[in-house]
């Protein structure tokens, strides 16, 4: 490798390194489950996005093996040519009948979903308004647009409509209004029940991000548009299959237009390779359980009320969480990797959440309520976060 390459690379991960900020992602050695082997160890698993287990779950795995008997390991192509089998338009009418919507595209991961449909529908002259705590893979898409940028404070409906009237004001072409359904660092939900009438009343069109909202929010995980009863009243409603689905992929459910038009128009659905069979397969059936069964749903909710309250009880602070999404705030940066490192030697495993992720002097350990959490398993890391939180003196 260049010399010059290799020692500006060198350094760059030292002062990554003397910031704290350096990844060394541990190991998970088999699935993720509430007892997970992560670098040896068996821990308690309170940091996967699986909401409801199903990365794991019988059905998903014995369709994938099917799906690769029938259908083999790769799809051989990109979908426009060759690489669109049956079962892709399969899992995209899944998609649509699950969220209530005409039709949906199934992209490779949300990340591509975003950085391929928002520039997709952005051209010199429009307005995007977005919150100002979204993804980064939504940053990421409006980066490639030549759009004009207007940010609204968090879960702000009173500026989004300053915005919205501020934007009119410039006569665009098109506005678009872009939040997270479910923001994933705070556990809080974005108000489209004001939100939407909102966008509505300026004549802007709404593209919700529920990534953390498929297979939590609303009548059996059908999302924060579900949950809210704006459901035909959001243009794009974009989701991945890597969280609460167990499985992965990115999608758009919107109308039949919206789906061609997308198809036609974004690059990352155009120039990638389709999904390998066993995943489109998995996908499916999460689906298929989904609808078929609210238990995995209401078992997710039934844990994350006892996980918090009990947490109040010990006076930890879990911030403006309303979701599984479970912030135990430390603010200070040193105690919450502190806190996560004692944890983990406890058989704990939960991460902490530091700057650059949330704001300096709001660090945080992040902990995800699963669904296939047992009463047991609850109270183990009740206890390990009691000790190890009074011992760093979080609480008292
Ligand atoms: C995780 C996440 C994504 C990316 O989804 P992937 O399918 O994992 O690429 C997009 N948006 C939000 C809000 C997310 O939390």
């Amino acid at each position: 490798m260049n010399e010059q390459l290799q020692n500006d690379l060198k350094a760059e991960l030292e002062a990554l390194e003397a910031q704290n900020l350096l990844w060394n992602p541990k190991t998970l050695e088999g699935p993720s489950s509430p007892r997970s082997m992560v670098a040896g160890k068996e821990v308690l698993m309170l940091c996967s996005n699986n909401y409801l287990g199903l990365s794991n779950q019988r059905l998903l795995k014995k369709s994938a093996i099917e799906a690769v008997r029938k259908y083999g390991a790769g799809s051989g192509s990109v979908r426009p040519i060759a690489g669109t089998m049956d079962l892709h338009l399969k899992l995209e009418e899944s998609i649509a009948r699950f969220k209530h919507t005409e039709d949906a595209l199934y992209y490779n991961t949300g990340f591509t979903a975003n950085s391929g449909a928002i520039p997709a529908l952005l051209r010199e002259g429009d307005i995007v308004i977005s919150d100002e705590l979204n993804h980064g893979s939504i940053i990421d898409g409006v980066r490639l647009t030549k759009a004009e940028r207007m940010i609204f404070k968090h879960r702000d409906a009173g500026e989004l409509e300053t915005k919205l009237k501020e934007a009119r004001a410039k006569n665009p072409k098109r506005i678009l209004v872009i939040t997270d359904g479910v923001f994933s660092m705070d556990g809080d939900v974005a108000p489209l029940d004001k939100i939407v009438p909102l966008a509505e009343q300026y004549n802007a069109c709404t593209y919700v991000d529920d990534a953390h909202g498929d297979g939590v929010m609303g009548e059996g995980g059908r999302g924060t548009v579900n949950h809210f009863k704006v459901e035909g009243r959001v243009d794009m409603d974009m989701g991945t299959f890597s969280k609460g689905f167990g499985t992965m992929g990115g999608f758009i459910a919107c109308t039949k237009i919206a789906k061609k038009y997308l198809l036609n128009k974004s690059r990352t659905w155009l120039l990638t390779g389709s999904h390998p069979p066993a995943v489109v397969a998995a996908s499916i059936a999460a689906l298929e359980l989904l609808e078929n069964n609210d238990k995995f749903v209401k078992k997710l909710w039934r844990n994350t009320k006892y996980f918090k309250k009990r947490l109040k009880e010990l006076n930890f602070d879990t911030g403006e969480s309303t979701t599984p999404i479970t912030p135990v705030m430390t603010y200070d940066e040193g105690k919450a990797r502190r806190m996560s490192e004692r944890l983990f030697e406890e058989g704990v495993y939960a991460l902490p959440i530091v700057f650059p992720m949330v704001a300096k002097g709001k660090a945080r350990l992040r902990m995800m309520v699963r669904a296939d959490l047992s009463k047991e398993d609850l109270d183990f890391a009740i206890e390990k976060i009691e000790k190890v939180g009074k011992e760093l003196e979080i609480v008292k």
